[in-house]
């Protein structure tokens, strides 16, 4: 059987169609800077939503939030929805969510942000109908909480201490250092100055974001092995996987790979070469939430475990990693989905995903578990572009 663009009638689910598709690229203002080596953010960030309805005029929203030094530009997204994929999800059956990814793949190469935005969508129409979350279209839920990890990378270090002053005794305990910005040696001032002020109560990551170089790189994460992280990320650029399978030997911190693994062949040749013990999983980089849990497929089956990395999304892709998340066993390492709470001023939905004692609680609700509104989206965003 080809597939074709038509809807299967005969079948309860097969009977609705996708009837209608809005895109929205927006701004959003931040209230930090970000400094992390590359890309540099400050002031605001760019994102496309999409709103899918159903010919029985169910409501999905999807989010695609490229980040232009990692995966692409949010205006590339924004056409790349709007005039390549907008002819094939239009009349497309709600009933075979797998079938459109393979339809998009064959439509349009890469692009994958803009393709996981009507996934989702999907599932949150499909949730939506069942009375089901999206983590129990993906497979059932094996967690309801998930430990949040907030990153280290405000320019200015005394913010960041003030900031933990703050988020510990509420709970939150898990803090990525964005090492390798700044001198070898003040990220060693940093580091120290975190574990005497917190001493164990907190489970520190490194995340280097790839900018050491290969050579002299074992050196200098000698020296951070003092400080005991749970991880270090991505030390040495993408391609330099050689080099990570070294470190991986030489050292007791395990190495976690980001850049270096985006999809299943990546993480194909990472398990070949040794490369990594964990890797980081933003639905970003898979393409998709199905592709996502592929990944995570291999990933358990050699014993590697997933850590929830984000872009700069906000809280309807944020939504999406969480059911994601809840329904994949792999995902041990906690995530990062600090965005809605901590950096972004306002967020699209009408309220935030409950955080609760340094956890993001997994929202009970049919799909994606959110609300939002062409209204809540007006109110808290600044729209650049429709179609
Ligand atoms: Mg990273």
């Amino acid at each position: 059987m080809t597939l074709q663009q038509t809807p299967q009638a005969g079948t309860a689910a097969g009977a609705d169609t996708l009837a209608e598709l809005s895109v929205f690229l927006i701004e959003s203002p931040i209230m930090m800077a970000r400094q992390q080596g590359v890309g540099d953010v400050q002031g605001t960030v760019k994102r496309v939503l999409i709103r899918l309805t159903s010919a029985e005029g169910v409501v999905g929203w999807g989010e695609a939030a490229p980040w232009e030094v990692f995966t692409g530009t949010a205006e590339a997204a924004f056409a790349a929805l709007d005039s390549y994929l907008r002819p094939l999800v239009i009349g497309w059956p709600l009933s075979n969510i797998r079938g459109l990814m393979q339809a998009m793949d064959r439509r349009m190469v890469g692009h994958g942000e803009a393709k996981l935005a009507i996934e989702m969508a999907m599932y949150d129409i499909l949730g939506k109908r069942a009375g089901l979350s999206v983590a129990e279209l993906l497979g059932g839920r094996v967690r309801d909480t998930i430990p949040l990890s907030f990153s280290i990378a405000d320019p200015d270090f005394e913010a960041d201490m003030e900031r933990m002053k703050k988020m510990v005794p509420e709970g939150n305990v898990i803090f990525k250092v964005k090492t390798g910005v700044k001198p070898h040696d003040v990220d060693m001032k940093h580091l120290a100055e975190m574990r005497a002020e917190f001493g164990d109560s907190i489970d520190l990551r490194l995340d280097y974001n790839q900018a050491l170089a290969p050579f002299g790189a074992l050196r200098v994460l000698r020296d951070v092995e003092q400080f005991r992280p749970i991880f270090i990320e991505q030390p040495v650029p993408r391609d330099a996987l050689s080099a990570m399978a070294g470190f991986r030997a030489a050292l007791d911190s395990p190495i976690l790979a980001d850049e270096s693994c985006f999809d299943a062949r990546d993480l194909m040749e990472i398990i070949r070469l040794d490369a990594a013990d964990a890797i980081s999983v933003k639905l970003m980089k898979a393409g998709g939430l199905q592709k996502a849990q592929g990944l995570m497929a291999i990933a358990d089956t050699a014993g590697i475990p997933g850590y929830g990395g984000t872009l700069w999304e906000g809280g309807i892709a944020l939504a999406a990693g969480t059911q994601f998340i809840a329904a994949t066993p792999g995902m041990s390492l906690g995530c990062e989905f600090y965005m809605p709470h901590h950096v972004l001023t306002v967020d699209v939905l009408e309220e935030r995903i409950a955080n609760v004692a340094g956890q993001v609680v997994v929202p009970q609700g049919p799909g994606l578990g959110i609300k939002v509104t062409e209204a809540s989206v007006r109110e808290n965003a600044r729209i650049l572009a429709t179609a």
